[in-house]
């Protein structure tokens, strides 16, 4: 089973400018009852999350710009789609994934009022085997960072049934770096190589920068380029 919501503790909409002790407990204090909750992400997608900014993340705006994502794409964890119809409007076939039934409603707003095309599914990357096909590349912004220890090799055996041999994984999680308690866990270079340790090459994993609503700044992030042997 998948625990939604491991890790997010605290996070805040707030924009810009610094928040109270008050405000920030009040806050910390909702976000951790929603992260009790079953249902953490459908709560918080009836809001706007954090890590919803409308727009594709830098990373993977400067990855497509540099020619490094390739054919056909799917966008693990796809939220309400930025990244994925940013693809697709640059000309890539592109499936985009949630398990969340909100998130995937709005990505499947967006893209007809973009006139753009993706596949939006509701499914969960715990089954991405049942997917039945094979990508060139495959996206992940934020995904990686909330599954539990539990669910990563589940995930990474998942993964590996949906790329094919030599494709790409790029994945955006937070890092150690990023001080503070807020958002969700952090992710060090030795988790992700102990990870993808069987059956993956690690091309690089390099300090980068996960913007988000409340923090113009973004946080500390590694960006991993994983390809599978
Ligand atoms: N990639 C999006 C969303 C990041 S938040 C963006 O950059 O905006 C993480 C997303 O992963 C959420 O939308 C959540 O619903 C989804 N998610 C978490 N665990 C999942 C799972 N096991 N299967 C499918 N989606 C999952």
């Amino acid at each position: 089973m998948c625990k939604k919501g491991q890790g997010f503790t605290g996070w805040t909409n707030k924009p810009e400018g610094k928040m109270s002790i008050k405000e920030e407990q009040e806050i910390m204090k909702l976000w951790e009852k929603l992260g009790d909750s079953e249902n953490f992400f459908e709560s918080v997608y009836q809001t706007e999350p954090p890590w919803d900014i409308g727009r594709p993340q830098r990373e993977y705006t400067q990855l497509e710009q540099a020619g490094e994502i390739v054919g056909s794409v799917l966008d693990v964890g796809c939220g309400t789609g930025e990244n994925a119809l940013y693809l697709a409007a640059q000309g890539h076939e592109v499936w985009g994934i949630d398990f969340t039934p909100a998130a995937i409603q709005k990505a499947q707003e967006k893209a007809a009022q973009r006139d753009l095309y993706v596949t939006f599914l509701v499914s969960n990357v715990l089954e991405l085997h049942t997917l039945g096909r094979e990508f060139d590349t495959v996206i992940d912004s934020g995904l990686f960072h909330a599954l539990s220890d539990e669910d990563r090799p589940v995930f990474v055996n998942n993964l590996a049934a949906v790329i094919r041999r030599g494709g790409t994984y790029f994945m955006l999680c937070f890092s150690e770096l990023e001080p503070g308690s807020y958002g969700p866990r952090r992710i060090t270079q030795a988790e992700i190589r102990a990870s993808f340790r069987d059956r993956w090459n690690i091309n690089y994993i390099r300090p980068a920068t996960m913007e988000g609503r409340m923090r113009p700044e973004g946080a500390h992030a590694w960006l991993s380029s994983i390809s599978k042997e």
